[in-house]
């Protein structure tokens, strides 16, 4: 096959203690899924699960121990962050039952949920797609993976984001209302997850917005922590 333009790479993530790397096929998703964050949207009452996605190319890969730029996006003037424990698929299935959800876990990481949030709120008052909002450039920083087979699968641990050293979001990823074994269970009705598939799992409060020159880090439980500088 000789292909008319060129092809290009695969964001591709570190994984703690190798030189191999995962690469990532999909990005989804999961909103409202804190209640604290409900509350500082405003939102009250059930919501049932919901995913959207990011395209692939928005991925930042984060290496350990570097300080990684991500670009003030175009056309927004609130551009916010959202801390997300992030869990990534290394085994394929659909339909996949609460119980075994855990075998198509390969391993964690720390991601960010950037947003144009002035869009996405725009969007979602006018009942429109919010794409605009959610699916940016750069929006998905995401940091080393630790493979499931060293660390198991944590449903407690701190989840934290500082903004020039002040902290800004301070959880644990114990208040997630869906849980990681029901997200997958809920996502794989929907979709055949595959690996390389990531899921970013939702934000707790304390979402907030950055400016060019914030210096923003982010952690999880013993995962390795992000940290990252917003450009113009
Ligand atoms: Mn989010």
């Amino acid at each position: 096959m000789k292909l008319a333009i060129p092809a290009w790479d695969i964001p591709t993530l570190p994984i703690v203690g190798s030189t191999e790397r995962i690469p990532v096929r999909r990005v989804f998703c999961m909103g409202l899924n804190y209640l604290d964050h409900k509350r500082e949207m405003g939102i009250t009452g059930d919501v049932p699960p919901f995913v959207f996605t990011k395209a692939v190319n928005h991925v930042v890969p984060c290496e350990a121990n570097e300080t990684t730029a991500i670009r003030y996006p175009s056309k927004t003037g609130d551009y916010q962050w959202e801390c997300e424990y992030t869990v990534v698929i290394g085994k394929r299935g659909a339909n996949i039952a609460v119980e075994r959800a855990n075998d198509h876990i390969w391993g964690y990481a720390v991601g960010l949920d950037m947003t144009r949030r002035d869009l996405q709120l725009w969007a979602k008052n006018a009942s429109l797609p919010w794409e605009i909002g959610k699916d940016v450039e750069q929006s998905a920083p995401v940091g080393p993976i630790t493979p499931a087979s060293k660390m198991g699968h944590p449903t407690s641990g701190a989840l934290w984001l500082k903004a020039n050293g002040a902290v800004k979001q301070k959880s644990d990823i114990n208040q997630l209302i869906l849980p990681v074994t029901g997200i997958i269970a809920f996502l794989s009705e929907y979709y055949t997850l595959e690996p390389g598939d990531i899921i970013l799992t939702g934000t707790p409060a304390g979402i907030g917005p950055t400016k060019v020159g914030d210096i923003i880090e982010a952690g999880v439980g013993e995962l390795t922590p992000i940290k990252l500088r917003v450009t113009s």
